[in-house]
């Protein structure tokens, strides 16, 4: 079945053929037409026998820049993954293409292990899923009897660095598998743009002499949106409302408000459920379980839940709290709209969340040199929260790339954002800053500005001070508005060591010299109501539907519930939602017009596609 069942040599990995094969290989297995992106070049690089950096962004098809050549090549394939779900997940995916692949984890029944093993013995596997922990144990290679290992892969492999998120201990004894397995080629992948993590991967993984390839992170295909937190939970509402009957994720920074979020959206009648570390394990696995087989279920998480969701339709992601870096929310948002539909990435977010945040940072037990890195990446993040141009073009620019001025598809870009001449504000503001000493935050600086009357502006005197009710052209809420953008622009920074309070940076200067002018992006709420509201997305992947091709869409997703709970997987393992979507549109009869849509393999489509096929034909 797969494109070398001759037992070749290792030097066959230089054949012609097998440098050919590849794209006959995806069209037979896989039943795409083509390769997207860089994947050809990273997969005709591995099959030359070198090395290579894979640095794609979540739903750009890494898995298959390994998966594919270790069909091609002669012996098996190591895949290296750090989540037994991940490994368990892409098997399962593996397995319903035909393909011979199966993992090694501790909590394998014996029996399994055994069986798993004598296949791998007797070279009837392409590819085994591991533990980084056990593919170094003294003695890993004598389970592959004579079979040559053609290649090894290190999925996730930003865990080896320290310095990014998921860092995990394992993982930095993978820098011996270059002395391990000689002569082996080493493909290693991440989602991680980070500069810093990426020098840290090459470093400690050995990879000095891989060619790397990094693929343009924009995903057009996610709207993006920023929405000042007013009343989260409502907000939160009116975005779900416009996801009815599909599924997402919203992030919350405490496991507590993780539970209460799920059980609230619960009580509003909206199927949630909630994932965290510190969940009982049964009922933590039921959860993730229930979002992989489900299609319209709310996943209410913290950051725990991530890596290793290869649901790839994702129709949403929310975040309840400011993340902790642009890295951070690129990542997780990234996790929305893996099959390329339309997708949203929304997050609520106020000035108490820079506080928060800014905390973390302080408090952490990380050295300065780090923690004033992850000040410069936070910034970064706020940065991208106030800017008053696109969201794309300034989450791209961070990761290097250059992208045209508008994107069309996100907030700012389809509300444009009023700016103002905020200098004489900007002023004010900094001015209220300076004259209460830089010891209070952003609330008690704007009740001095306002001139309200409270405890504290009279314990302090400050209802004496010149700027006492200066500011009274503007309402509380623009304020705030022009704090959180005077932080983002780094006039003025929180000092967490000192509860919050405000402190000018040297820039505040040229402000107060009005050498600068401060141009400010206006936020009204009923501006906010507006970017918040957009179109909803949840059904523009289908709104190119017709009335009978949708009650088709209908009919072939019932069928794939079912043939997905008779074979006890996932429903997108069955098809995932584009290749439906094309079913119901192009409505395709025979063998061949079924082979040539996007996601039909030979093995899938011997399996279940005359099931399919019938739908059509009585449609
Ligand atoms: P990543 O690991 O980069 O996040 P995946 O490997 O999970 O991405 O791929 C994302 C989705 O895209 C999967 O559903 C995968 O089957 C699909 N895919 C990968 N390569 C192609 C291709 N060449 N054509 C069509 N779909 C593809
Ligand atoms: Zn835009």
């Amino acid at each position: 079945m797969h494109a070398s069942s001759q037992q070749s040599p290792v030097n066959a990995l230089f054949d012609r053929k097998l440098i050919e094969a590849p794209l006959d290989a995806l069209r037979r297995i896989w039943g795409y037409p083509d390769f997207r992106g860089k994947q050809a070049d990273v997969i005709r690089h591995i099959l030359a026998g070198n090395d290579a950096l894979v640095l794609f962004p979540t739903g750009k098809g890494k898995s298959l820049c390994f998966q594919l050549p270790g069909m091609c090549l002669p012996g098996v394939t190591v895949v290296v993954s750090p989540l037994v779900a991940l490994m368990r997940d892409q098997v399962e995916e593996l397995k319903a293409l035909g393909v011979e692949a199966e993992c090694l984890w501790s909590q394998q029944s014996e029996e399994e292990s055994r069986a798993v093993r004598s296949k791998l013995r007797a070279g009837k596997l392409k590819l085994i899923y591991v533990t980084p922990e056990r593919v170094v144990l003294p003695g890993f290679a004598d389970l592959f009897g004579n079979v040559p290992i053609s290649l090894i892969a290190i999925d996730e492999c930003h865990c080896v660095s320290s310095w990014g998120h998921n860092f995990r201990k394992d993982y930095l004894g993978l820098g011996k598998l270059k002395e391990l397995y000689p002569g082996v080629p080493r493909i290693a992948l991440t989602a991680t743009a980070d500069p810093h993590t990426r020098a840290d991967i090459i470093r400690q993984l050995q990879l000095d002499d891989a060619a790397v390839f990094i693929d343009s992170f924009d995903r057009p295909n996610i709207t993006y949106r920023i929405a000042e937190r007013d009343n989260a939970r409502s907000q939160l509402l009116r975005f779900l409302q416009g996801h009815h009957g599909s599924s997402g994720i919203v992030y919350c920074l405490s496991r507590r408000k993780v539970e209460e979020t799920a059980e609230w959206l619960s009580k509003q009648g909206i199927k949630a459920r909630a994932y965290h570390a510190g969940m009982d394990p049964g009922v933590k696995a039921d959860n993730q379980d229930a979002f992989r087989m489900e299609e319209d279920l709310c996943l209410v998480a913290t950051v725990a839940f991530g890596m290793g969701i290869n649901k790839p339709n994702v129709r949403y992601v929310a975040h309840l709290d400011l993340p902790s870096s642009l890295e951070g929310y690129y990542q997780e948002t990234g996790r929305a709209g893996r099959d390329g539909l339309p997708s949203e990435a929304f997050m609520v977010y106020g000035m108490q969340d820079i506080v928060q945040r800014q905390r973390m940072i302080d408090e952490g037990d990380a050295t300065d040199e780090i923690k004033r890195i992850e000040r410069a990446k936070l910034s970064a993040l706020l940065g991208v929260c106030e800017t008053a141009g696109c969201r794309r073009k300034a989450i791209l620019a961070h990761f290097g790339e250059t992208a045209p001025t508008r994107c069309g598809n996100c907030d700012t870009c389809n509300n444009p954002v009023e700016t103002w001449d905020g200098s004489d504000a900007s002023i004010k503001a900094l001015a209220a800053v300076y004259r209460t000493s830089e010891r209070f935050g952003a609330a008690h600086v704007i009740d001095v500005l306002l001139g309200k009357v409270t405890e504290r502006t009279q314990k302090f005197g400050h209802d004496e001070l010149a700027v006492f009710g200066v500011g009274k052209e503007l309402t509380v809420h623009a304020w705030q508005s022009v704090f959180r953008q005077l932080l983002a622009l780094g006039f003025i920074r929180v000092a967490h060591d000192e509860y919050g309070a405000l402190k000018l940076e040297p820039s505040a200067h040229g402000v107060f010299k009005k050498e600068v002018s401060v141009v400010l992006r206006r936020d009204t709420i009923d501006a906010v109501r507006k970017r918040e509201r957009g179109k909803p997305v949840a059904s523009a992947a289908r709104t190119r539907m017709s009335i009978e091709d949708e009650k088709l869409f209908q009919a072939l997703r019932a069928e794939r519930l079912a043939i997905s709970k008779e074979m006890g997987v996932a429903p997108y393992v069955v098809f995932p939602d584009t290749t439906l979507i094309a079913f119901a549109t192009i409505r395709p009869r025979t063998e061949k017009e079924m082979l040539a849509i996007s996601g039909v393999g030979a093995t899938k489509y011997a399996r279940y596609g005359e099931k399919f096929t019938d739908i059509i034909a009585a449609a």
